[in-house]
């Protein structure tokens, strides 16, 4: 089961506007992959409309169609060479609302593309949605994936009704943040680092075509973030490797891959590479994180009655942000601001630096492509020293 179905409703929509465009049920390599990962198929959109769809020329037969009695031949001919052409001109219309939305999306357009993994539907949106939003006002392409579906994190509610409570959640957060979301159906506190689960992750990044991966250190308190981490650096080669899932075509280059940061101190505490200032788009962090109800208000796992007593009713929507920015969740930013000050410095300059309140932190995986601190810049086009210069 796949909870963003963009693709196939695209698929089934030009099916339906053009029968028999598509000459096989589905284009080739579209059945579900494991985890229910779809591969990418936009290579396979054929251009032209189908040339059963085109209108008839003048003075060409027509085929017997609808026809009213006491219709002469010339009639009937004329009412069905309109009627090809309405179906022709609704046909092309559905074409092109599917290739626009095809362009803005999935076509090379020059701007980055970047894929970020959470183990749950609330870790992407936490560890980089302040930067997200950066680069989606840019116009970049980013996309956040919920390895897991969240469907123990709850102390109250559990299984398929938490599952769906969480996607309608960190949907209408990632919204807020203009990136888009998928989650995997993969039971939360059950996450593998599976063959199966390694084909998943690589036809993910291939499929969106990624330039920076970001996603947890394979150290950390929770087994599903930890597997993250190992899962995605077992993608983090395989996704340039052709005869590796050769249903999806592999990477021409492979992409940066970096690490969310965290608070563990072994093997080796988090090193940031790159600091981004998140300030202004704080409060629209705090409006997503704000949808992440079953979460930031009740508690999720460690929750209890006692403690959505403790936080402002549902119904008070600006108390409750008010307690969010108090919160830890709300304060985590200032702290990651504070705590990489000297790399603030080293990519805003010393003025702006001190001035920075908010900030995400990130550092390079050694395992993909290993940028220097000039290809960190264009990946991470938000700094601009005080004196012009570029670190
Ligand atoms: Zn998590």
């Amino acid at each position: 089961m796949l909870f963003n179905t963009t693709r196939e409703d695209r698929f089934s929509m030009l099916s339906r506007a053009m029968p028999g465009a598509f000459l096989s049920p589905s284009p080739p390599g579209f059945a579900g992959g494991e985890g229910g990962v779809r591969e990418d198929w936009s290579s396979h959109v054929p251009n032209p409309p189908h040339p059963a769809l085109s209108p008839a020329k003048p003075g060409e037969r027509v085929e017997e169609g609808i026809g009213l009695a006491g219709e002469t031949p010339n009639t009937r001919r004329a009412s069905n060479i309109a009627i090809s052409a309405l179906l022709f001109l609704a046909s092309l219309l559905a074409f092109i609302h599917f290739e626009s939305k095809v362009t803005a999306a999935e076509k090379h357009d020059g701007k980055l593309r970047i894929i970020v993994f959470g183990a749950h539907p609330d870790d992407a949106e936490l560890k980089a949605g302040g930067t997200a939003m950066l680069w989606a006002k840019l116009g970049h392409h980013v996309k956040f994936v919920s390895v897991t579906n969240g469907d123990i994190g709850h102390w109250q509610i559990k299984g398929e009704e938490l599952a769906k409570r969480r996607l309608a959640e960190v949907k209408a957060a990632d919204k807020q943040l203009g990136v888009e979301a998928e989650v995997l159906p993969i039971h939360d506190g059950e996450l593998e680092p599976t063959l199966e689960n390694r084909r998943t992750i690589t036809r993910l990044i291939r499929g969106w075509k990624a330039d920076i991966v970001i996603a947890h250190r394979p150290w950390d308190y929770h087994p599903d973030h930890r597997y993250v981490g190992v899962l995605v650096q077992d993608a983090a080669f395989m996704v340039t490797v052709p005869f590796f899932c050769p249903d999806t075509p592999a990477l021409a280059q492979n992409p940066v891959f970096l690490y969310s940061s965290d608070g563990f101190q072994k093997p080796y505490p988090f090193r940031p590479d790159v600091v981004v200032a998140i300030d202004e788009v704080l409060e629209r962090k705090i409006d997503a994180l704000h949808e992440l109800e079953s979460q930031i208000y009740e508690g999720g796992a460690n929750g209890s009655a006692e403690f959505v007593r403790s936080v402002p009713p549902a119904s008070d929507a600006e108390a409750r942000k008010a307690w969010l920015r108090r919160s830890d969740w709300g304060t985590r930013n200032a702290a990651e601001a504070n705590r990489f000050r000297d790399q603030l410095v080293r990519w805003y300059g010393e003025e702006r630096a001190k001035s920075v309140k908010h900030a995400e932190a990130f550092e390079v995986c050694e395992y993909g492509r290993r940028p220097n601190a000039e290809e960190l810049g264009r990946l991470f086009p938000f700094f601009e020293k005080k004196d012009g210069t570029k670190p």
